[in-house]
């Protein structure tokens, strides 16, 4: 966290590493799932796995309450508006992890129903490779997830962050077209 331990016994740290801390250890994943993934992601919840090791004790069914989106499976065209709805509606601070093929590039589902991205949609903060990633896998996402957030900026800087992330992710050339270049 960088902490620095002063001869007298304080400890001096900053106020943006200090809510780094904080903040990474209390995040709450908002309760979604679009397909194969999430039953991963439900497992890495579970007893065996335990996410509530890392302080992500509940999956919150209201958006508004939660600071973290899993995007858990494949994203359909119908589908992207109300994940975009549910981005809008979470708390700031948020962030965005895209778990698995499908939810990062489409995966093997290059059709125009498929959103080839949902980076697209969302500013992606992490992104998760498998189909489906195991749920260890997902465990070591978040756990990445937590060092960018420890040295994420606080404040406006973040706004700012979040903004210029989204329109790059925007102004991308899709993947599809990539998809295109490569037959
Ligand atoms: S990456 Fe694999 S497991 Fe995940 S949604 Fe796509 S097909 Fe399903």
């Amino acid at each position: 966290m960088g902490v620095e331990e002063a001869p007298s016994g304080f400890l001096l740290t900053t106020i943006e590493d200090l809510a780094g801390y904080l903040r990474k250890a209390s995040l709450w994943p908002v309760t979604f799932g679009l397909a194969c993934c999430a039953i991963e992601m439900m497992a890495a919840g579970a007893s065996r796995f335990d996410l509530s090791r890392f302080g992500m004790e509940v999956f919150r069914a209201s958006p508004r309450q939660a600071d973290l989106m899993i995007v858990a499976g494949r994203v359909s065209q119908k589908m992207a508006p109300v994940v975009r709805q549910v981005y809008d509606q979470m708390s700031e601070p948020k962030w965005v992890l895209s778990m698995g093929v499908c939810a990062s590039s489409g995966g093997m589902f290059n059709n125009y129903a498929i959103v080839q991205g949902v980076d697209h949609v969302v500013p992606v903060d992490i992104y998760l490779p498998g189909c489906p990633p195991r749920p260890e896998m997902l465990i070591n996402a978040i756990l990445g997830l937590h060092d960018h957030i420890q040295s994420s900026p606080l404040g406006v800087n973040r706004l700012e962050a979040a903004r210029a992330a989204e329109a790059a992710a925007l102004e991308a050339t899709p993947t599809f077209e990539m998809k295109g270049l490569l037959r």
